[in-house]
């Protein structure tokens, strides 16, 4: 029995029940725990044999729904073990909360409920419109040969993993939909994952739009949790012909699954980055050899673990090496900021030719995307006379000059307070914004950018601050859209996946700060967002041929902006894996990360010291190599230290093997530090880490 039981309290391994019944494997159960009542699984049926000690019964069988299946099953013990977290943990954590409520009654209405609305074709249960689908594009060359590889690979009946490489626009998702169609018609399910929940209406709709009549159901975190009980159980009743996802989808009980695709394969938020803290990329490549299907990988920039694999025969390589239409790549112009005249206020964020770039958009009534990754107004407020800056009390970190609510707020603990009028430590009046953020971008854009009569152009801002409250994202790309904005500026939130038609211009601000980062990934996240950025100019062919993409460096020799200014993915990626392969970095080694939270730098050390030195006394220590305890990047966040320590092995195998003999002794040196020290809040570990 797989019980809801938290990792440390070292019941994650499956427990034993009775039951008067037989209950199959994968059945909801009720057990009782200690003296709770808790929801669990059947793992796998006893041996028979009788158990030492009094076991104790099973509370209730949830039975009118059909036991979770073995494909299932397996992909909940894989990701335990992998991740190193408890089966039970793991198994009640990906399922709908609601099943928790539910008793076998209640359980049954709700599933005639679903059968009824979807017999009806009930709107909310986002059942496709009864239209005839519009007949499906010709496709390309590239498209067709895309898909008859899928096809041919599903025709084997063994499991594969293909990687679609396809600039955006290069019609990806046309595949996408031609592999559904080929999964359907074999009367099987789909899964089709996405990064972003925001990226999820727009699939959705062309999905609709093109399995008009049958049943499709999204799951992530923005549903309620009666809307993620339904679409689980349409997918797990076989009812849903298509699951569409974030990364939690991925665990989607599905008994006819024929088909799982992964868009933007790349993107980070397929990391879980807490609990058990999986990949839902690497978790769908591993679900398609349990289920024995194909696993669609697609991407402009596949990270580079992905493009290794191709590279060493183990997936299948697809190409699209055209946009749609033949439609020109923007063209990159790189401005050379050490070049640019030394101004004076706006003119330092915006150089002259960029500016003249962007009053010709308006101009011609064209739209451009600009964007800065830092939020807020100013990074950090100063003052000239002291040397003070607006730290945080509570984090090694600097409080964000929000100027809107005249605030300074930490991004990190969400510490706020009102902007004081003069220097909190010597008075003086002048204290001054450093550096900039979105807010001051889009101030000095409005600035730069007036006409002959001081009107500024039409401006909207989409960054986290923008778009708190509900609809607020929703209204800002309806305006986009409808074309009455001309200058978009944001966060990297404005550069993912969005369908604009009209704009011809995308630059990035400040794009520097991750060429030198400590984070070894930190090139390809940059390169993957500058291409992803561009991508978002010139998407109608008409305006294609005059859209760029413009980037302000300070190293404009620097070898990721040559590759950017070719669209070279394949010259970037090759000389990215040089490097990797040089230093021993992934995917040429494997990595975990042990991390300590505590109240002292001190305590976090001597555990994570503690912890190293009862791995070096473990068999197999010699095949892995343990790093020395650092701080986190930002050290403190609200009064708490964390540190961390680098595991690193040049074998899979190896690591998971010594993570598996060590971890479960963390638990007990964790309750009683052996010399002293006070002991440490929490430590967790996270296996292929993707930020370090
Ligand atoms: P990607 O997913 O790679 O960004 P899409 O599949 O969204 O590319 O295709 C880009 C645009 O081209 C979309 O508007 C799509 O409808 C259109 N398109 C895709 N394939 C074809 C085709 N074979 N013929 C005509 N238009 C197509
Ligand atoms: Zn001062
Ligand atoms: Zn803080």
């Amino acid at each position: 029995m797989a019980v809801d039981a938290p990792q440390h309290t070292g019941l994650g391994a499956p427990l034993d029940y009775r039951s008067e019944r037989v209950l199959l494997p994968g059945t909801l159960v009720r057990v009782p725990l200690g003296r709770r009542e808790v929801p669990g699984i059947v793992w796998d049926t006893g041996s028979g044999e009788p158990a030492p000690g009094e076991l104790r019964e099973v509370s209730l069988a949830l039975d009118v729904l059909a036991p979770l299946g073995e494909p299932w099953r397996g992909l909940v013990d894989f990701t335990a073990a992998y991740y190193q977290r408890g089966t039970g943990e793991v198994a009640l954590s990906v399922l709908p909360p609601e099943l928790r409520k539910l008793d076998n009654a209640q359980l049954t209405s709700r599933i005639a409920k679903l059968r009824k609305a979807l017999a009806k074709g009930d709107a909310s249960m986002a059942m496709a419109s009864p239209a005839p689908p519009p007949a499906p594009p010709a496709l390309t060359a590239a498209q067709a040969g895309a898909l008859a590889q899928i096809e041919a690979l599903t025709a084997t009946g063994r499991s594969a993993t293909a990687l679609l490489h396809g600039v955006t626009g290069s019609g990806k998702t046309e595949v996408y939909l031609g592999a559904a169609a080929q999964a359907l018609a074999a009367g099987r399910q789909a899964l089709v994952l996405v990064p972003e929940i925001n990226l999820t209406p727009q699939l959705e709709a062309r999905f609709r739009e093109r399995f008009a009549g049958r049943h499709i159901v999204s799951m992530h975190s923005g549903l309620t949790p009666a809307q993620r009980l339904r679409s689980w159980l349409a997918a797990h009743l076989g009812l849903a012909d298509l699951v569409l996802g974030t990364r939690l989808a991925v665990f989607a009980s599905m008994p006819r699954l024929g088909l799982i695709v992964v868009d933007e394969e790349h993107d980070p938020s397929y990391k879980q980055q807490e609990g058990a803290r999986y990949s839902a990329r690497d978790l769908a490549v591993y679900r398609g050899k349990l289920e024995a299907i194909t696993v669609v990988l697609g991407s402009a920039t596949p990270s580079l673990e992905s493009w290794q694999r191709c590279l060493e025969g183990r997936y299948v390589r697809l190409d699209l090496p055209a946009r749609i239409g033949d439609g020109a790549l923007p063209r990159v112009r790189l401005v050379d900021m050490t070049q640019q005249p030394k101004g004076r206020g706006a003119n330092t964020a915006l150089s002259a030719p960029l500016v003249v770039a962007l009053r010709e958009r308006i101009a011609r009534g064209e739209q451009s995307l600009v964007f800065l990754n830092r939020r807020g107004y100013a990074p950090v407020l100063h003052c000239a006379d002291c040397g003070w800056k607006s730290a945080c009390p509570h984090c090694s970190a600097w409080r964000v000059f929000h100027k809107l609510d005249r605030t300074l707020r930490c991004h990190h603990c969400g510490f706020t307070e009102r902007v004081p009028h003069a220097c909190p430590e010597c008075g003086n009046l002048d204290i001054a914004p450093l550096g900039r953020g979105t807010e001051r971008l889009e101030e000095q854009l409005a600035e730069v950018l007036k006409d002959a009569d001081g009107k500024p152009p039409r401006i909207a801002r989409i960054d986290a601050d923008s778009t708190r409250l509900k609809g607020a994202l929703e209204a800002r790309l309806g305006a986009m859209h409808a074309g009455d904005v001309d200058v978009l500026v944001g966060t990297q939130m404005v550069t993912k996946g969005h369908d604009f038609r009209r704009v011809t211009l995308v630059a990035a601000v400040n794009p520097d700060t991750s060429l030198f980062s400590s984070d070894f990934r930190a090139p390809e996240r940059l390169f993957a967002l500058l291409m992803q950025a561009g991508g978002r100019a010139g998407r109608d062919a008409a305006h294609a041929e005059r859209s760029e993409m413009w980037v302000q460096t300070w190293h404009p020799r620097h070898a990721l902006y040559a590759a950017l200014r070719s669209h070279d993915f394949e010259a970037f990626a090759a000389a990215q894996l040089k490097e990797r392969e040089m230093a021993g970095l992934p995917p040429y080694s494997h990595l975990a990360i042990l991390r300590a939270d505590a109240r002292t730098p001190e305590a976090a050390r001597a555990f994570l010291q503690a912890a190293a030195e009862l791995a070096a006394t473990l068999p197999g220590a010699d095949a892995v190599m343990l790093y020395p305890p650092v701080p986190m990047g930002v050290a403190r966040v609200a009064d708490v230290e964390r540190m961390q320590m680098l595991i690193e092995s040049a074998s899979r195998v190896a690591l998971q093997r010594l993570l598996a003999q060590w971890l479960p002794a963390l638990h007990t040196l964790r309750r009683a530090p052996t010399d002293g020290t006070p002991r440490i809040l929490r430590w967790a570990v996270d296996v292929d880490p993707l930020s370090i």
